[in-house]
């Protein structure tokens, strides 16, 4: 797992001017706030999410949680399935900075 983040790490998404990778919490930050764009503190570039960019938030985020919630959950206690949805959720969210895409705005 650290591996496959290390990894990813390097393949941050990137400033579509100057190179500058994105740190991780630049663009978690950015998602968080509902896509706020971007804006590389070195050229200043702005930079949008796209719309696969959306998706794979949406899927890394939201799906994994609805699934476990509402069809794999082992537990009979719907506060055990609520607190792992919500852990789902939270690692998901950890997770989408490494997937995402944005592009420069035009
Ligand atoms: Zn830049």
């Amino acid at each position: 797992m650290v591996v496959l983040i290390k990894k990813r790490g390097d393949i941050l998404q990137k400033c579509s001017k100057c190179n500058r990778h994105f740190r991780w919490a630049e663009i978690y930050n950015s998602f968080v706030w509902s896509y706020k764009p971007i804006e590389c503190n070195k050229c200043g570039t702005e930079h949008r999410i796209t719309i696969s960019g959306r998706f794979t938030c949406v899927f890394l985020i939201i799906v994994p949680m609805l699934i476990f919630t509402n069809f794999l959950s082992p537990f009979e206690n719907f506060f055990v399935t609520l607190a792992i949805g919500l852990s789902l959720l939270i690692i998901g969210s950890l997770l989408t900075p490494f997937f995402v895409t944005y592009r420069e705005k035009l």
